[in-house]
């Protein structure tokens, strides 16, 4: 198999793109995907200061990375959500990445603020994910505001996507799927904008990527997630892009090039979203973050188990 674009021995091929690299043109190939997507969702601009949230897994590592060598002004912000061994493990491929390249890397740990996360969820008793996608929503955004940045960075791949996709199309989750895109916009002064740059990429994409590149990121899942929904999404539509090769892509472009006609959905739901509406946002009275609600989902979390952050 040789490279399509310089005949060297090709290291990986692209079915849905009927392509196979060599190391360099790959990564090339990446970065193009990546520029594309920040282009044609207007993600943001070479004068925003983005806060990449890294996890210290493969996608937010590589996303990371990317970022930089695309020359885009970033800095890491990590969350130690306390899970016993895994957090700490997490933590290290954060920090010591953050070293090797001489980077700015915030971390918070939610073991110092009393809030770790396994806590949280058995106080509460609500579901482990859940909690957790409560907790990294809240301190994200708390995170970029404190540190003016413009832009909130994840790295969500395709296969995330489009996994989240089939979720909220096989239960017809309408206020989800207006929800669903590459970017959210701000909201007033209360919610930065926030983007996955890796919206076009695949997860075995983005593998290959932060192997090649030399990225050390941690490989282990978290054991929290086992058993989740979304991981029976993604070998559904594994098995589907095994014979249909470019399915994912289609189905996740094709759905957010619809996304217009979807946006009333949202609209009859919230008010309309966009760079200066605020819909029906407004200040959670316990700690001023943006909320439909009052308090807010974190406090109300954090009340409810009787754990409040220090
Ligand atoms: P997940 O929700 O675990 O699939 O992660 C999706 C994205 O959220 C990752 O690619 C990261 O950008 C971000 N993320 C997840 N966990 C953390 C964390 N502990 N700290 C910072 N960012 C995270
Ligand atoms: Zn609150």
């Amino acid at each position: 198999m040789k490279c399509r674009r310089c005949g060297k021995r090709a290291v990986i091929d692209i079915k849905a793109h009927h392509t196979a690299f060599c190391r360099d043109c790959f990564i090339l190939y990446v970065h193009r995907q990546v520029r594309r997507a920040i282009a044609e969702y207007r993600m943001f601009s070479r004068e925003d200061k983005i806060l990449v949230c890294v996890s210290g897994g493969k996608d937010s590592l590589a996303l990371w990375d990317i970022l930089l060598s695309l020359g885009y002004e970033c800095h890491g912000l990590h969350l130690d959500l306390g899970i016993d061994g895994y957090s700490e493990r997490s933590r290290m491929k954060a920090v010591e990445f953050a070293q090797k390249r001489g980077c700015t890397l915030r971390v918070i740990s939610m073991e110092e603020m009393g809030i770790p996360v396994p806590k949280l969820a058995k106080k509460s008793r609500r579901p482990e994910c859940s909690v957790c996608g409560t907790v990294k929503r809240h301190f994200f955004n708390k995170a970029a505001l404190e540190g003016g940045y413009k832009v909130v960075a994840t790295g969500h791949n395709l296969d995330d996507e489009a996994a989240r996709l089939l979720g909220n199309i096989l239960h017809w989750q309408w206020e989800y799927l207006a929800k669903q895109r590459p970017v959210l916009p701000p909201v007033s002064d209360l919610l930065v904008r926030k983007v996955e740059p890796l919206c076009r990429l695949s997860e075995r994409e983005s593998a290959a990527y932060a192997i090649l590149t030399g990225i050390d990121y941690i490989l282990e899942e978290c054991p929290m997630s086992k058993g989740a929904t979304s991981i029976r999404y993604k070998h559904a539509l594994n098995i589907l892009e095994d014979s249909m090769p470019g399915a994912k892509m289609s189905f996740y472009t094709g759905f957010i090039k619809n996304l217009p006609r979807l946006s009333r959905a949202w609209e009859d739901l919230h008010g309309a979203i966009g760079e200066d509406s605020g819909g029906s946002f407004s200040r959670c009275s316990e700690c001023g973050s943006a909320s439909f609600t009052d308090p807010c989902n974190f406090c109300r979390l954090t009340i409810e188990s009787g754990l409040r952050p220090r």
